[in-house]
Formats: structure tokens, sequence, C-alpha cells
């Protein structure tokens, strides 16, 4: 899917860098940034260059180079704040420009668990996966 030309989009005009960020990481189509209003501390985004609506309007050619950029941002931010995990969050309703969402997570950290493991086990016990 071709990009959309979105001159009003905030993560946009960061990556043409008609606002001032300091990037974190930056390869060619990717960038990523720490989270004004972090979950934890070190809560990053990686953002592509290119305004992408939704994770699914990524071009699947961009999916290795993506992958890439995740895991180089989730390594840095465990190291940097010795996190013991971390959790990737994918959502659209903040800023309609996708992004992926790097939390590093610690035990006590106060922050629910995004997925509760248990009923997940449950339910596969039941479909005997
Ligand atoms: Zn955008």
């Amino acid at each position: 899917m071709k990009p959309e030309n979105n001159t009003e989009c905030l993560f946009c005009k960061i990556a043409k860098g008609e606002i001032k960020s300091d990037f974190i990481y930056e390869d060619d189509n990717f960038f990523a940034i720490y989270d004004i209003d972090p979950i934890t501390p070190g809560h990053a985004m990686v953002i592509p260059k290119n305004h992408y609506k939704t994770f699914i309007d990524i071009p699947n050619t961009m999916g290795l180079e993506l992958l890439d950029a995740i895991k180089k941002v989730t390594l840095k931010i465990i190291s940097e704040t010795q996190a013991e995990s971390f959790n990737l969050m994918v959502v659209g309703e903040d800023v309609s420009h996708v992004h992926i969402h790097v939390i590093p997570r610690k035990k006590g950290d106060g922050i629910k668990p995004l997925v509760n493991l248990n009923r997940i086990a449950q339910v596969s016990e039941k479909a005997e996966i």
C-alpha cells in the first residue's frame, strides 16, 4: 500500500525533522524515540518514516527491517534499564500513524501484565494445543 501524504501527522513531522526529537535508533525506513508519557522508564516507540496508518498497512517487504529495528531498540532499552522483560504493543488510538511500543518491564513495576497467562493456559488446555 502506498503511504499516505499526511502533512498534519505528528510522527511524519518528527520523521522529516520538522519537529525536533532525539532519535534513539534510525535506519532507512524506521526510527525510534522515547515515549513522552512513558508507562515504565525507557518506554520507546519504533515508527516507520512513511505514513502508514495501521500495522497492516506496512508493506510485507519491510518486515525484516521492522523486525530488526524492534529487536535493536528492545536490546538497547533492556541494556539501559536493566529490564527483566519487555512488552511490545501496537495501538493506533493515540496517533494515527502506526508505531510499536517497546515497554521494558521489571518485577514489581506495578504494571499489570498485558495478557493473563493463566487464561491462555486454560484456553490452550481446552483446545488441546
Ligand atoms: Zn504520519
